[in-house]
């Protein structure tokens, strides 16, 4: 498996229209698209930083994973996304090495990309996904 390079991080944030006000007004990015990931129960705003790109996340249920973050922790970072060049080999390869996964099998993130997470607790506290478009 090889990292490629950060390809967002997630942000949850209570209201994403507030949010994206902040990151347009204030720090004078474009928010280029905005897409609900049913599967997650979230609404996704998405801003570009260079390579990187930032993702905002709104929760469309108190019961979904951004809802229970929020409720638990409050606004804040919620997790790291890495490009992977293969996510299938990157998730196997990462079970191998004794981390649990809460994806075994990946699925369909925002922007047509394949997704997968590891367990935080395995990843020193910080929630951490893969990403391919392969
Ligand atoms: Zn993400």
């Amino acid at each position: 498996m090889k990292i490629e390079r950060i390809e967002h991080i997630g942000i949850a944030v209570s209201n994403l229209e507030e949010a994206i006000s902040f990151y347009e007004k204030v720090l004078n990015l474009t928010c280029y698209a905005i897409e609900e990931v049913t599967d997650q129960k979230v609404k996704t705003a998405f801003f570009k930083v260079g390579e990187t790109k930032i993702e905002l996340l709104e929760s469309t249920d108190p019961e979904g994973p951004i809802g229970k973050f929020i409720e638990k922790k409050g606004e804040g970072i919620h997790h790291i996304a890495f490009a992977v060049d293969d996510i299938d080999l990157a998730l196997k390869e990462t079970e191998s090495k004794g981390v649990r996964l809460i994806d075994q099998i990946p699925r369909k993130g925002a922007e047509g990309l394949k997704i997968g997470f590891l367990h935080p607790k395995n990843t020193l506290g910080v929630l951490t996904e893969f990403c391919s478009n392969k």
